[in-house]
């Protein structure tokens, strides 16, 4: 506790130090003042002098400087200005820090082989979604509680999402440690994680990832719906012919079963059969899907 109680007043006093006099909700400011959950975090990422870290969020650069010690290099993103430029300054006795002063959802991400991050909850799906499209060894991120639920949730449950699969499909996803909200400052509302974040080999293809995706985003849409119906409905706005649609969608695999409760492989054999229908023909397949990217 007395820690903290430092912890807090390191804060504060850099805050002060740097004339920030308000914190940034919308920006999801909220900084770590326990200092044995970031020694936690450092641990569990487990740098080398080899690493290059990404870290997406560096706020007054606690967690950075811990990362900057181990490190062979370490990229920070912090999109608001203001921090960005007290951080400059803070990590400025690290040469190995390179502060990246955008929107880590905007740009793109430098090399990296780790990610470790506090992260800004408001951008949490947006990222995990960029990091399954990168290759990495591992991350360990402190996420809301909800969100890593989710990323965890099984079919069936309310919080099963186009996330969930995707993340399943490419990553394995444990829940290293539950961090109370008293951990931050300002306290937050919800309880966080740590999660560490393998990638394993996934079963399939850069292309096929991308149809699996375009496939997802129209299944999710109306996920305790079955199969066949809201894949008849998106097709029948797609292609004229409807007794066509409806030959297609008869001939894939779980066509009655409802979207929430299909693991995530099996919308891999979904994605697969309906690439080999159109294609039989001649149906090309981003004239049905172009458009419903986001
Ligand atoms: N890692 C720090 C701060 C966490 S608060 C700590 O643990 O103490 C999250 C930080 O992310 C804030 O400083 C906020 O300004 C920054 N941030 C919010 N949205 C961002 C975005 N899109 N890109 C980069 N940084 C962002």
């Amino acid at each position: 506790m007395k820690n903290q109680e430092n912890a807090l007043k390191e804060v504060k006093t850099l805050l002060k130090k740097h004339s920030i006099s308000y914190l940034r909700k919308a920006f999801g400011q909220k900084f770590l003042i326990d200092f044995s959950i970031l020694e936690r975090q450092i641990i569990l990422a487990d740098i080398t002098g080899k690493d290059k870290v990404l870290e997406i969020g560096a706020g007054l650069g606690t967690l950075t400087r811990k990362l900057a010690e181990k490190a062979g290099k370490v990229y920070t993103f912090e999109s608001d200005k203001k921090l960005a430029h007290a951080l400059e300054k803070e990590v400025s006795v690290f040469p190995n820090v390179e502060v990246i002063p955008e929107d880590a959802v905007k740009s793109p991400f430098p090399p990296f082989n780790k990610c470790v991050s506090n992260l800004p909850y408001n951008i949490s799906s947006p990222i995990m979604f960029k990091l399954l499209k990168h290759d990495f060894e591992h991350a360990v991120l402190m996420l809301q509680k909800e969100f890593a639920e989710r990323l965890v949730s099984k079919p069936g449950s309310k919080d099963y999402s186009r996330l969930t699969v995707l993340a399943s499909l490419k990553t394995k996803i444990e829940i290293a440690q539950i961090v109370p909200k008293t951990a931050f400052y300002p306290v937050p509302k919800v309880d966080s994680v740590l999660a560490v974040i393998n990638p394993i080999r996934s079963p399939f293809e850069k292309d096929l990832e991308e149809r699996l995706e375009d496939l997802l985003r129209v299944l999710f849409s109306r996920k305790s719906r079955k199969v066949r119906k809201v894949l008849r409905s998106f097709l029948n706005k797609k292609i004229q012919d409807k007794a066509f649609t409806k030959k297609i969608v008869s001939k894939l695999p779980y066509a009655e079963e409802r979207i929430k409760f299909l693991q995530p492989i099996q919308f891999i054999n979904i994605t697969k059969t309906l690439i080999r229908l159109l294609e039989e023909v001649g149906i090309g397949w981003e004239d049905v899907f172009s458009g419903t990217k986001t």
